[in-house]
């Protein structure tokens, strides 16, 4: 044996970019790609995973340290995920081994045994199957007798097999023509998916249609768009799909924005599929989250609902994945791993040959654009499920109209006229706190952070004036700390609208919905149950109103403040604001009751909101889509933003000129722009500011991003800040 057979690459989490070379010295072969082992790392030791064998390394050989342990006899990571995992890597130009850490709860990344390994099996794929309904398949009797046994369970034990009839040769040699494979069989039997299951309701023929679609397409990688307003029964078609999908023994991976946010939906699911579902998220104890992630990856939880890391959970009998909320902005993650998992689902889907449907009241406009090019199904939901039908639009002139901290008099007579006849109202508003600035009329101040170029938000209630970018909190005093004059808060937050509206109506029980309140354990359960219950009359929020709560008695709902989002800098700012207004508005008269939505505005002119109020999502989508299309934005283009922060201000230029620079004598197929200061140059007591590589040619961009990635490594400048690349931005 020479050494090079022995050598391993070992993903460890560390910000180095490529896996680490070690010499193999543990008993018997080397641990299988995936695997993990615990290799010795500068002076202590690591929990790494096993990347591949390479035949050499760059290492000389007196450097190469050797590795022992092995902590898995199987891959803890399975080679699908794997190459997943490198394709992300490369893809978002991260650490490879910062990435494979996504893919692991943090017990195992601890060392932690993975499931006890269980008894081997054989089972049915999808070949075999297919193989026993071909006409004129040429096969002996005793292997047909296998193959129907093989049918109509999930797997059967080698023993179990071998009573009937079926030795280890036998199935081995089904293996060959890849109509079987071996499998660990499950601990437990799965939940038998001939249990009564709840009365189902009769679908809609849009929604039989939108069904019908997905399951035409039968086996094999195809991308859905879901276009469903919010009522129209989305999670009815998932609900469906997900048990056909049981039927057929396979795993559906559905992916949702908050599940903190919408307790609606788990427990729906929960209903339906009860101990073949597992939830990930990061509110799990780390206890829960390994044993969730280890029943995936025994095949026992059929249906994995997650939240953006579930996007790389284990699914060896993977047959499905749904996006839900697919435009939402938290599938983006903001910091470290910047990865997609919207995107990445559909890659996964892709490689796995299997179905993938993102769905959405207000798709993303890249998605929209896959849909027109061809690349997704667009499959249409257009009407809401009931008789109320959609809601109507109104907009208020806050030029002509008065407001009492907020609240204009025509929508306060619209509350007055709602609660007459017994219903509820959502005002929804973006802004927490009391008041968004405490400001001094004698020196015409406000009271700012000193860490971040922004105001300190009132918050009445806790006595605190709080920054809402870095968290800086000081004790609230009303007189001016330069001249005593007594300050007043300008603006109102959801706080001031709530203690507004109890003054106004004593007798109504108003409660409010946003972080300050759900800081709280439980109180967004109290708070959404008192609404769906019919007991709070009244609710004030922020963003979190959006997310697909189905709250029957409300009819109307309010957007206090529109403007904030109509001149955004950000060119997804108006694209957001529509999402915002049209997923708010779902809201309002959900089943017979037909609801209204009143926006305040003193822009009442402005296109998009022009096109929402007599049209719709679609209308809005199709201008926004032609004027990038006019600009060049994505989706038309590609995007890539380098961002440097620092204490001192000149370092972050210097670094991001030269960037600048260096990517210009490149003379690559992509436009650089900047370096320009972020939108809130100085946060946390850090100046920041980016660059941004744009291109219509996805490959030329990512060249570019690799080569400046490698030559940036020997700057002096790179290391007297903090750089990073954000592949796809969600925000620029
Ligand atoms: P979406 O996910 O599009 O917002 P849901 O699937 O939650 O819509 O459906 C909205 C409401 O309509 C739910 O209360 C659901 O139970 C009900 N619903 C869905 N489909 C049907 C149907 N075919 N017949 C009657 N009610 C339905
Ligand atoms: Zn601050």
């Amino acid at each position: 044996m020479t050494a090079e057979t022995t050598l391993i690459r070992v993903a460890v989490a560390v910000p180095l970019d490529e896996g680490f070379d070690y010499l193999w010295t543990g008993a018997g072969e080397p641990p299988a790609a995936g695997c993990r082992v615990r290799v010795p790392f500068g002076r202590s030791e690591r929990v790494g995973i096993v990347l591949e064998h390479p035949a050499t390394t760059a290492l000389p050989r007196a450097k190469l340290r050797a590795c022992e342990d092995a902590l898995d006899t199987a891959p803890a990571i399975a080679t699908e995920l794997l190459d997943l995992l490198r394709f992300a890597a490369d893809y978002y130009h991260h650490p490879i081994g910062e990435v494979v850490r996504h893919a692991l709860p943090g017990l195992l990344r601890a060392g932690e045994a993975l499931t006890a390994p269980r008894e081997q099996g054989w089972r049915l794929t999808p070949l075999g199957r297919a193989q026993m309904h071909a006409p004129r398949a040429p096969r002996g009797v005793r292997q047909a007798a296998v193959l129907r046994e093989l049918a109509s369970e999930s797997a059967l034990g080698a023993r179990e097999l071998a009573r009937r009839g079926a030795p280890p040769a036998l199935l081995r040699r089904l293996a060959v023509r890849g109509w079987v494979e071996p499998c660990e069989l499950a601990e437990s039997p799965r939940v038998p998916s001939t249990q009564p299951r709840p009365t189902e309701l009769k679908l809609t023929p849009d929604q039989a249609a939108a069904l019908a679609a997905i399951e035409a397409v039968g086996d094999g990688f195809a991308a859905f768009l879901l276009h469903g307003v919010t009522g129209s029964g989305k999670t009815e078609v998932f609900l469906r799909l997900i048990a056909k999908l049981l039927d057929r023994d396979r795993q559906t991976l559905l992916l949702v924005p908050e599940i903190g946010l919408t307790p609606q939906l788990v427990g729906r699911l929960r209903e339906r599929f009860g101990d073949a579902l597992v939830v990930l998220h990061s509110a799990l104890t780390p206890r829960e989250r390994t044993a969730a992630w280890q029943k995936a990856r025994a095949g026992e939880a059929m249906l994995v609902v997650g939240t953006r890391s579930a996007v790389f959970a284990p699914l060896p009998r993977a047959g499905l994945v749904i996006v839900d909320e697919e435009h939402d902005t938290s599938y983006k993650q903001q910091d470290g791993f910047r990865y997609s998992a919207r995107d990445l689902a559909v890659v996964r889907a892709r490689r796995l040959g299997i179905r993938v449907v993102l769905a959405s009241a207000t798709p993303s406009l890249e998605s929209l654009q896959n849909a027109q090019s061809g690349r997704y199904r667009l499959l249409t939901l257009p009407q809401r499920i009931g008789a109320a039908g959609p809601p109507s639009f109104r907009i208020i002139d806050l030029t002509k109209h008065a407001t009492r901290q907020g609240l204009s008099t025509p929508l306060l007579a619209s509350i007055d006229e709602h609660l007459e006849h017994g219903n509820q109202v959502l005002l929804f508003l973006n802004r927490r706190g009391f008041a968004p600035a405490l400001f001094c009329p004698n020196c015409q101040t406000a009271e700012e952070c000193d860490r971040c170029d922004a105001r300190m938000t009132v918050h009445a209630r806790t006595g605190t004036l709080l920054c809402h970018h870095c968290g800086r909190e000081r004790p609230l005093r009303w007189a001016c700390p330069n001249c005593g004059t007594e300050r007043i808060g300008v603006g109102a937050g959801t706080e001031r609208v709530t203690d507004t509206l109890r003054s106004l109506y004593p007798d109504r029980r108003i409660e409010r919905l946003d972080r300050d309140v759900t800081a709280r354990r439980g109180a967004l359960a109290t708070v959404l149950e008192n609404v769906a219950r019919g007991d709070t009359q009244i609710l004030v929020g922020t963003q979190m109103l959006t997310k697909g709560h189905d709250f029957p008695r409300v009819t109307l709902v309010g957007v206090l403040n529109a403007d904030q989002g109509l001149f955004g800098t950000d060119f997804r700012s108006l694209e957001r604001l529509a999402q915002t207004i049209v997923q708010v508005a779902g809201r309002a008269g959900r089943r017979d009751q037909p609801g209204e939505v009143v926006i305040q505005t003193s822009f009442p002119e402005h296109p998009l909101l022009r096109s929402l109020l007599v049209e719709d999502y679609t209308a809005y989508a199709s201008l926004a889509l032609e004027e990038r299309r006019r600009a060049g934005w994505p989706p038309f283009s590609h995007l890539a933003v380098w961002r440097a922060e620092a204490t001192q201000r000149p370092r972050i230029f210097e670094f991001l000129e030269k960037l600048r620079h260096y990517a210009a004598s490149r003379r690559a197929a992509v436009e650089i722009l900047g370096p320009a200061p972020a939108a809130m140059e100085r946060s946390r007591g850090r100046y920041r500011a980016q660059v941004l590589f744009q291109s219509r040619e996805r490959n030329a961009l990512h060249a570019l991003v690799a080569a400046t990635l490698e030559a940036l490594r020997g700057w002096r400048e790179a290391r007297r800040v903090r750089w990073s690349i954000d592949i796809d931005p969600a925000e620029i």
